[in-house]
């Protein structure tokens, strides 16, 4: 495919908003596209602003600077020159697409991968400047909408708002004509998280092998998530005879061996594997199969004395830097929970949770850092309840239930597993994850800070875009005032955002980047906010009292937000308690 026929298409899914349309354009792209084998997967990165899927870390490392040194030379026109339009336009790709030379559009879609490709790989001494020159050089043998997108690519601005969701709706209309196919692509996706992947196999083979979908060592499969009950009681009506594990407070890893090579992902599957060089360590010795993968909760503890240490320490561990320093004062223990694939039983996704314990017995030898988690299998709700009190009086943030008959669901938050946390009385009994979508300036001392409040959002997984939940600024210090103001300025945007459905005008708009964990009193019917809000008459959802608990959740994306189905359904739980 040429890549002008692709820069088309960016064009036309720039223009629209709706996310039918969107579907429908995508589709219209996939039934395009002249060699699947070779094409198809990298068309799709594209279209959402990647050269690979997201686990793999791959960044292009070309400032804004940097892209007006390549527009300079790109065009040889004066740096002033490129400045002033800049200015006026806000937008490189923009500048790029008014001042680069009206070169004709000859280069395909792999032309174009492969030169990223090569920008993105440059490091080392000289990179900057053969990033430069690599860049400049397609500026100038590119047509100027070509150009347009492929600034903005780099720079990681070519958000036309197609999230995974949209993507996976439009191969099942482009290999079906309806969406028929959507549940059975949703699963392969959960299995490897890479969606160009997905549609390389469903264009090329067979359907066979997207229905039999088996996860992948090296492709973190996306996690599975705890739905909410309110008591004991409820649990066992739900589920009945379950198992019952403590709900640790530190950080998941899902961990895989290959050989000596070990990756950790993060819940958000970041690559975090650097930061854990014990984990990896007791991986290789304690992992006794050549390939595995396995999930647990990463907790530091005092060395001196083998103590659990709180989340506050145990998140001190994650960063980039000074390593070696952390992990002597809070070196960590994994509470391995799960286990997806062993080389002797191949995927084991599907067993129950009995069968993959006794494979996680079989597979972890005893050691320094890995330890099972323990369960224990109960039956009725006295039961639960005093392993829940225990749990709690230890100082644990509360239990996670889990069915005894059910597989492990990649990618879903649903009964399977179910989280009980320390009740807050009649409050709502679990925080929320919201996503920050704008900012007010603030009465009396808080407008000296520039903000008082936050628009807060949660995620519709319907539309993949935003609902707003909550104006919040309670639980605010001056100095996160200070903190947040510094950095929700570098996402601000004139406009509302895209994927954003607010009935509010906050005083700053900001993009959908930072997600704030949130308690609240309760949750009542608003007829201001967008979330659960169905149509123009109906009330949607908001937080009574809200107060911000965790300023920025650095560990979640707003993808791992709090959605509207389980606002509605802490809305129900709260409603049966009452
Ligand atoms: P939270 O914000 O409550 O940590 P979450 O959205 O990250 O929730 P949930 O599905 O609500 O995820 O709760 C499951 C989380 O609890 C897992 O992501 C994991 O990190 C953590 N966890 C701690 N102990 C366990 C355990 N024994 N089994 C499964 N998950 C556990």
């Amino acid at each position: 495919m040429k890549f002008e026929k692709l820069a088309k298409y960016f064009e036309r899914l720039e223009a629209t908003t709706k996310r039918l349309e969107m579907t429908d354009i995508l589709s219209e792209l996939f039934k395009s596209i002249d060699d699947y084998e070779k094409e198809v997967d990298k068309i799709i990165y594209l279209c959402q602003g990647q050269l690979l899927p997201v686990f793999k870390n791959v960044e292009f490392g070309m400032s804004e600077k940097l892209m007006h040194r390549a527009i300079v030379e790109a065009t040889g026109m004066p740096t002033d020159k490129i400045t002033a339009h800049f200015r006026k336009k806000g937008d490189y790709g923009e500048t790029a697409y008014d001042l680069c030379c009206l070169h004709p559009a000859t280069k395909t879609v792999k032309d174009v991968y492969e030169q990223l490709n090569t920008i993105a790989q440059a490091t080392g001494s000289g990179a900057v400047a053969k990033k430069v020159g690599i860049l400049a050089g397609l500026i100038r043998q590119t047509s100027p909408l070509e150009a347009k997108y492929i600034v903005r690519i780099i720079l990681g601005k070519l958000r036309l708002g197609i999230g995974d969701a949209t993507v996976l709706d439009s191969l099942s209309l482009a290999c079906a004509k309806n969406k028929s196919l959507r549940g059975k692509l949703e699963v392969a996706y959960n299995r490897c998280s890479d969606l160009g992947l997905v549609a390389k196999i469903l264009f090329t083979q067979d359907f066979r092998y997207i229905e039999n979908f088996k996860v992948i060592v090296g492709c973190p499969v996306r996690v599975a998530l705890a739905a909410r009950l309110s008591s004991p009681k409820e649990i066992i009506e739900k589920i009945g005879e379950c198992a019952v594990e403590t709900k640790y407070d530190g950080f998941r890893c899902q961990i895989h061996k290959d050989g000596d090579k070990v990756t950790i992902f993060s819940r958000n599957l970041e690559n975090t594997t650097h930061m854990f060089p014990e984990i990896q360590e007791g991986t290789v010795k304690q992992i006794s199969s050549k390939r595995a993968m396995f999930e647990g909760e990463a907790l530091a503890y005092n060395p001196d004395n083998g103590e659990i240490l709180p989340f506050q320490i145990t998140v001190q561990r994650k960063r980039k830097y000074d390593i070696v320093e952390m992990q002597k004062r809070f070196p960590l223990k994994l509470f391995v929970f799960d286990i997806l694939y062993v080389d002797e039983w191949g995927d084991v996704t599907g067993q129950p949770y009995r069968a993959r314990r006794e494979i996680m017995d079989k597979v972890v030898k005893p050691g320094e850092v890995l330890e099972l988690s323990p369960f224990k299998i109960v039956k009725t709700e006295k039961e639960l309840a005093e392993i829940f009190d225990k749990a709690v009086r230890a100082g644990s943030e509360g239990i996670v239930v889990k069915r005894l008959d059910a597989g492990y669901r990649a990618g879903g938050r649903n009964f399977n597993w179910i989280k009980l946390k320390r009740s807050y009385e009649d409050k709502v009994s679990d925080t929320i994850d919201g996503v920050i979508v704008g900012y007010f300036f603030g009465k009396g001392q808080r407008a000296s800070f520039g903000i008082g409040s936050l628009l807060l959002c949660v995620l519709d997984e319907k539309s993949g875009g935003f609902k707003t939940i909550a104006k919040a600024g309670s639980g605010l210090s001056e100095d996160d005032l200070s903190k947040l103001k510094r950095i929700l300025d570098k996402c601000k945007t004139a406009t509302k955002p895209k994927d954003v459905d607010s009935l509010i005008r906050p005083d700053v708009w900001v993009k959908p980047h930072y997600v704030t964990e949130v308690q609240a009193d309760e949750i009542t019917r608003s007829p201001i906010h967008t979330c659960g809000k169905t149509n123009k008459n109906m009330a949607g959802f908001a937080l009574r009292f809200p107060r911000i608990v965790k300023l920025i959740r650095t560990e979640k994306s707003v993808r791992d937000a709090t959605t509207v189905k389980e606002i509605i359904d802490i809305f129900k739980i709260q409603g049966r308690r009452k």
